[in-house]
């Protein structure tokens, strides 16, 4: 029996941050999230009352920056009207028993991306996409700046309203906040500890397994073969900088990650030239995404190492990355309780999927 048509169950541990394992099961009509039913995307290029499409630049918050220019703009960068931090936080940190609250200061900013108000990113120019990129680079080195207590500096996107964008024109976030999230110290700090071990970044070595890689398993018992693992199998979009890879334990089912071939820890240090490589990565994987699934509603966000003194000396173990999470299906009472993502499609046959599209046919 070929590995193709054998159902996996196994749990697979991250490598980087082993307690964010992932279930994946296979067995056919295997269901356990609901599946979120594909929304038709909003592909109008202008809609009168969208606070964000050129025109109503009175509906918004003022500009903060914009590219070129503000009266001819392309992107548009604007506090956000509804911030989830502020800047006019008075509330000292309190500690009261095993209450302990730390002030919800930050800046929160929306970066409109494209004036076309329903673009999907595979649509967008290679050069236009740079200068998103470039833009965020620009808010978070501003940001962090502007401000000591601003321990970490997130850009993000939410595409589609499985995906929690509550405006439908395309737009991405820059929030600032006085606190490093979890799920980057849980990098950070996990890849140093690798590098102490074998000097060496582990998303580098990650790379590599990506990019030399071939083994065969056998089962012990039967001498069957339990897996296969090819060179360039997680391997969705390469270029001369960056590489798309499919996790090997991917949360969601579409999950893909973007690396830059050269180390790197600091995605504000990328130049422009790699940015555009980045570009044309990002707009080809989105591209394969949507031939594959349609549609397809995600979050992406940057992961980058946090500035400040104490990360330092995480310059050579951390490597930035931007990871693109499709939302396919909503997550159940299992994978909340259990922290346990369960991903019913394997990664390799996603990744076969993605890699097998046509791309002359889209683009
Ligand atoms: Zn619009
Ligand atoms: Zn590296
Ligand atoms: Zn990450």
């Amino acid at each position: 029996m070929s590995h193709e048509d054998k159902s996996i169950r196994e749990i697979r541990i991250d490598p980087i941050v082993p307690c964010n394992s992932v279930l994946v099961a296979t067995a056919r009509g295997m269901r356990p999230r609901k599946q979120e039913d594909p929304a038709p995307r909003d592909t109008r290029k202008h809609v009168e009352t969208c606070p964000f499409c050129r025109g109503n630049e009175d509906k918004t918050p003022p500009t903060i920056t914009a590219y070129p220019d503000e009266n001819n703009w392309n992107i548009r960068v604007v506090e956000n009207l509804y911030p989830v931090l502020g800047e006019d936080n008075t509330q000292d940190n309190l500690t009261f028993g095993l209450q302990q609250t730390i002030e919800g200061y930050g800046r929160h900013e929306v970066i409109i991306d494209h004036p076309s108000h329903g673009i999907a990113i595979h649509e967008m120019d290679i050069d236009h996409l740079a200068m998103v990129f470039k833009s965020y680079q620009d808010r978070m080195s501003d940001l962090y700046n502007s401000d000591p207590r601003l321990k970490y500096v997130l850009a993000f996107k939410n595409f589609g309203p499985a995906a929690g964008a509550s405006i439908p024109h395309t737009h991405s976030q820059i929030i600032a906040m006085p606190v490093v999230p979890e799920n980057l110290y849980n990098e950070v700090h996990n890849s140093s500890k690798y590098y102490k071990k074998h000097h060496r970044c582990i998303f580098c070595s990650l790379i590599d397994e990506a990019l030399t890689y071939e083994a065969t398993i056998y089962d012990r018992e039967s001498g069957e073969v339990r897996r296969k693992i090819n060179v360039g199998q997680y391997v969705i979009e390469k270029n001369k900088y960056f590489v798309a890879i499919k996790p090997f334990a991917s949360r969601y089912e579409w999950e893909i990650h973007i690396l830059p071939l050269n180390h790197e820890a600091d995605y504000m240090r990328a130049p422009e030239n790699e940015l555009q490589a980045f570009a044309e990565v990002l707009k080809k994987s989105m591209a394969r995404l949507e031939q594959v699934i349609g549609g397809a509603q995600y979050n992406y966000f940057l992961h980058s190492i946090p500035h400040g003194s104490d990360y330092n000396d995480c310059s050579p173990s951390y490597h930035w990355h931007l990871e693109i999470c499709p939302r396919t299906s909503i997550p159940s009472g299992f994978e909340l309780g259990s922290g346990l993502f369960v991903n019913t499609i394997s990664p390799e046959d996603a990744a076969e999927k993605l890699r097998s599209v046509d791309l002359s046919d889209i683009l």
